[in-house]
């Protein structure tokens, strides 16, 4: 299988560290609003990467982060007049409810930067111990020339760096290109206790601290957007170098943007539709479907048209399922005769996960489910074909049994939101604690606090 590295900028042959293993990281979303149509399709891409692996068998884990404390978090509080952690809680609900409407498969781990603050803490405290970062005035800085890879994989050099940098500079760096790890605390902003006083982590840092937890020193495959090559993806790396001598991930992956007339979709831009706005107007899967007819390293166009046109092509296969009555036939899962269409499919995707051409494939199965010409098996066998190939983009999730992820869904939001009581408590939020205690006894969950934590229950 061959993967387009940013790292060398070329396509590369995948060997996992581990075989049959692959440690997947991808950067999550900062909750201060509801996420757009253009970080859906980071986030649609890489549950396909994840479902991929595992269509082939490989054992997945599959870690994305939630950035809940930011500038932008703190703006928004202070915008809607309520502490950071409110937004941090609501936005973080919001973005599970509409990964879940998105048809996203539920990561193996889905860790927040308020949760590791500690482990933060010491990893800068050991940049700074080895001479790669250094205090000035509260605020701590990663050192890039004390190591000789920095610009490596966004292709930077350190002096366009400088060229690039504000005119207005900052005095307390001892090179333009250094970054912020630690910010000394503002008043009124949240705060915590540091070796350099009260403070708080740049964005850079909580990424190589969740992705070290759960994957290990170095991982397999890191992703987000192209817009996080550079910093935040060279400043992760800077710091796993610093650390160890030795890469974060080995294979860098970057989705492309999703554009509106001709420009970045982003909130900074306010030419952005929210995902939910768009998943009220059409299904999750013309969405999945209008992303995975390009390749993901290519800019795609925000066109309603080619979503018209996704949403016919999937009416197509679904009319294939129909014609030959599939929910009818699960039972039988006779696929033989059309292994050359996995062959292929397969082909495509291990080309660096060329979903057009995948899809292709897909089209071909539904014309042969609905040929009449063929015999009823035949056309049976190439819908239960098209069934197995369409699961590992995530297409025909309507076809599956909802129940069980529902049931995890409610427990994994469950505990969430006692996570946020839990942060709650820490800064002495009764109020909020109490509330939140109260709400969920509104809806028969009633929570119990023991000496291990807090448990809870639903009332029958
Ligand atoms: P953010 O919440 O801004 O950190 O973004 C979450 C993810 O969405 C990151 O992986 C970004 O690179 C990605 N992203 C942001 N804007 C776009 C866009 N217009 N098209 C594709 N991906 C994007
Ligand atoms: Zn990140």
């Amino acid at each position: 299988m061959k993967i387009y590295n940013t790292m060398s900028r070329s396509k590369e042959e995948f060997v996992p560290i581990k075989p049959g293993k692959v440690k997947l990281y991808a950067c999550g979303p900062t909750v201060y609003n509801y996420f757009h149509i253009g970080n859906a399709r980071a986030f649609l891409f890489f549950d396909v990467v994840r479902r991929y692996f595992e269509f082939r068998g490989m054992e997945v884990t599959y870690v994305q982060n939630i950035t809940d404390i930011d500038d932008k978090i703190i703006a928004q509080a202070i915008e809607e007049g309520i502490p950071f952690s409110e937004v941090a809680a609501k936005y973080t609900f919001a973005f599970l409810e509409d990964a879940k409407r998105l048809g996203l498969k539920a990561p193996h781990f889905q860790p927040r930067a308020t949760g590791v603050m500690p482990e933060i803490i010491a990893l800068i405290h050991a940049l700074q111990k080895s001479g790669h970062a250094y205090e000035a005035d509260g605020d701590v800085y990663f050192a890039t020339a004390s190591i000789s890879q920095y610009g490596s994989l966004s292709g930077k050099k350190v002096e366009e760096q400088l060229a690039g940098a504000r005119v207005a500079e900052n005095t307390k760096k001892r090179n333009a290109a250094d970054f912020t790890l630690w910010k000394r605390a503002k008043a009124g902003e949240p705060e915590w206790d540091s070796p350099w006083g009260k403070g708080r982590p740049g964005w850079h840092s909580e990424c190589v601290v969740m992705s070290r937890q759960y994957l290990g020193e170095t991982f397999d495959i890191h992703g987000g957007g192209v817009d996080l090559v550079f910093p935040h993806h060279e400043n992760e790396q800077a710091q796993a170098y610093a650390l160890t001598g030795k890469p974060l991930a080995n294979y860098w992956m970057h989705n492309g943007f999703l554009n509106i007339e001709g420009e970045k979709m982003s909130k900074s831009l306010n030419n952005f539709f929210t995902a939910r706005e768009i998943l009220a107007e059409y299904d999750a899967e013309v969405i999945r479907f209008f992303f995975l007819s390009k390749h993901y390293r290519s800019p795609i166009d925000f066109n309603r048209e080619l979503i018209a046109e996704s949403a016919r092509a999937l009416k197509n296969f679904h009319a294939a399922f129909k014609s030959v009555d599939f929910l009818q036939v699960q039972d039988s899962p006779s696929i033989g005769g059309y292994e050359s269409a996995e062959r292929e499919f397969n082909e495509a995707m291990d080309d660096d996960f060329n979903t057009a051409k995948a899809i292709a494939v897909l089209f071909e199965l539904a014309h042969q489910a609905k040929s009449a010409e063929l015999p009823m098996p035949e056309r049976i066998a190439a819908a239960h074909m098209l069934y197995h190939l369409g699961g590992a983009l995530g297409f025909f999730q309507s076809l599956e049994e909802p129940a069980q992820d529902i049931n995890h869904l409610t427990e994994d939001l469950i505990n969430l939101i006692i996570s946020y009581r839990v942060s709650a408590r820490t800064e002495k939020n009764w109020a909020l604690s109490d509330k939140i205690r109260d709400d969920l006894k509104a809806l028969g969950v009633i929570l119990s606090d023991t000496k291990e934590g807090c448990t809870w229950t639903v009332e029958t």
